[in-house]
């Protein structure tokens, strides 16, 4: 655990968050400020600040994290499609800095993103 991180502090229960899933490496729970009318949030139980400090090691993690995201959309009925981002350090526009995936749907998407 990293004792100044937002979402180390989740997990560790010392910040509410409603699980909807929890498994063995990771959790997600509802984004506070939801951009969608699904925008869950998946993040690994290990602090990772971000994408860009991902190594080999990590591609299990990284494999089971995209694997989540894509049940979670079945689970929550994203039939239609949806967006899975990973905004990563300054210019990826990134402000919690532990590795977590944003699980979009429930409306039309837009591209280029912002
Ligand atoms: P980032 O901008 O780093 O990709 O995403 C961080 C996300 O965390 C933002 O979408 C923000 O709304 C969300 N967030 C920040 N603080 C909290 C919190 O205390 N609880 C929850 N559930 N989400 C948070
Ligand atoms: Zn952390």
């Amino acid at each position: 655990m990293n004792t100044d991180c937002l979402f180390c502090k989740i997990l560790a229960g010392q910040i509410p968050a409603n699980r909807v899933y929890e498994d063995e490496l990771c959790i997600a729970f509802p984004d506070i400020n939801p951009q969608a009318p699904t925008h869950l949030l998946i993040i690994p139980k290990e602090h990772l600040t971000s994408m860009a400090k991902a190594l080999a090691d990590h591609e299990p993690l990284l494999g089971h994290l995209m694997g989540t995201a894509a049940d979670l959309a079945r689970s929550n009925k994203l039939d239609k499609g949806y967006r899975v981002v990973v905004n990563t350090a300054e210019d990826g526009g990134q402000t919690v800095h532990h590795l977590h995936l944003h699980l979009l749907g429930g409306r039309q998407m837009k591209w280029p993103p912002g």
